[in-house]
């Protein structure tokens, strides 16, 4: 659990300090929108490869051809038996294709965005950063956010007061270094 009331590193006072998520999801009292646009959530990241995402699709489109030809392999006709196995086969490796195309293809998109220094390059890096705002905390009063020294990792300290323009850029990098150190391990005070 939070506590309610953690003091700002610029001003050492908790009077107007909230969670980052509290202010930005709501609260009593709004935020100017240019504020609220800095403070944001990170959004879930774009399908990195759409490509990969259709040949997925393909792939899990063959369960249901796969389920009726499977059917008459147990047929006691011999046409329809060695029909289904050859059907079968063919589904399957029609599948089994589509699945193998989707990974490739995905695995090329995320070697192109780690060239390119992008980053999360998963769903679970991007839960993690998400988990990272979720420990952010803002002072209304100074207009900085700042990580208090129990909210990350156990060794990890307290940051100092960050402008609001950097907000996001601390976000991922703060998420890179605990994706490297071994993911979050939270410890209340
Ligand atoms: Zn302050």
């Amino acid at each position: 659990m939070s506590p309610t009331s953690v003091p700002c590193p610029a001003c050492a006072t908790s009077d107007r300090t909230v969670p980052v998520s509290v202010a930005v999801l709501g609260g009593d009292t709004p935020l100017d929108p240019a504020v609220r646009a800095q403070l944001d959530v990170p959004r879930e990241p774009k399908s990195l490869s759409p490509g990969s995402t259709v040949l997925f699709v393909l792939a899990g489109l063959q369960l249901l051809p796969l389920l009726m030809v499977l059917g008459g392999i147990g047929d006691p006709d011999p046409t329809v038996r060695n029909f289904s196995l050859i059907a079968t086969l063919l589904v399957l490796a029609l599948g089994i294709g589509f699945a193998t195309a989707g990974r490739l293809v995905l695995n090329a998109a995320r070697a192109r965005r780690r060239a390119q220094g992008g980053w999360p390059l998963s769903y679970d890096q991007w839960t993690l950063v998400h988990k990272v705002w979720r420990a952010a905390w803002l002072c209304r009063a100074c207009q900085v956010a700042f990580f208090p020294a129990w909210s990350l990792r156990p060794d990890f300290p307290a940051s100092p007061a960050l402008q609001l323009p950097h907000f996001q850029d601390w976000l991922t990098e703060t998420s890179k270094q605990i994706d490297l150190a071994g993911g979050l391990a939270t410890t209340a005070p």
